[in-house]
């Protein structure tokens, strides 16, 4: 149902600036991706997803289930991959009843954040590492690689040394798991077992106004986070 939620918002937001008169854009759905991704494009220039060419900046959308404890939705695209204006979009849904008392329900979505993803990227990056995860600089890559070969660069790895993502190191594999797949996770990368953790917290919060969008999106939400903000 997420899927088709972030599906409808692109195909809704097209519609809302064909109804503003607005003709210049329009945004254009990303084939071939796992997620739902997309990109700002100018209508009468050709456009290359590949070469970025003919489009102005990427929103990645993302859904989570209110009701669900651990949310499946992650944003774990590198920080090296945004650029400053990239848009992050979550939006927050849940089964509702049509009308009290009627049986026939209804996804609605209850809380949206959109925003600039590169800041919201900063704040995970940080606390992976506060979890004692790490990232594949150059000249250190588990599978040897020689910095100039190496494409594993900004690769999360967990605090055992395992690859959180597919594409990251071969050989920084588990016996159970092929890759970890916790990085970005857009609940649990707000986790924070310390009182570092929570310091780096609160200093995105007062230092960043995007990340303050984001973490008042998820403490209205989830009193986790609520908790671990002062
Ligand atoms: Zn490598």
């Amino acid at each position: 149902m997420g899927s088709v939620i972030e599906g409808v918002w692109g195909f809704c937001l097209n519609a809302c600036l064909k109804q503003q008169n607005i003709h210049e854009y329009k945004l254009g759905w990303i084939y071939g991706h796992t997620y739902n991704d997309f990109a700002c494009v100018v209508s009468d220039e050709p456009w290359d997803p590949e070469t970025k060419q003919g489009e102005l900046f990427r929103i990645e959308a993302k859904s989570m289930v209110n009701s669900a404890d651990e949310s499946k939705a992650h944003f774990d695209r590198l920080s090296r991959e945004l650029v400053p204006l990239d848009i992050l979009a979550v939006f927050l849904w849940d089964w509702q009843r049509i009308k009290p008392g009627e049986l026939t329900v209804y996804p609605a979505i209850v809380d949206a954040f959109v925003g600039r993803a590169l800041p919201v990227a900063h704040l995970r990056d940080e606390m992976h590492i506060q979890r004692g995860g790490s990232f594949v600089t150059e000249g250190n890559c588990p599978d040897g690689c020689s910095p100039q070969a190496c494409i594993h660069l900004g690769e999360p790895l967990n605090a055992n040394g395992v690859r959180e993502r597919r594409t990251g190191p071969q050989t920084a594999t588990a016996r159970s798991v092929s890759y970890a797949a916790n990085f970005g996770g857009l609940l649990r990368m707000l986790g924070c077992r310390s009182e570092e953790g929570r310091s780096i917290l609160n200093r995105y919060y007062n230092e960043d106004e995007t990340v303050r969008r984001f973490l008042d999106f998820m403490r209205r939400n989830f009193n986790r986070v609520s908790q671990a903000l002062e």
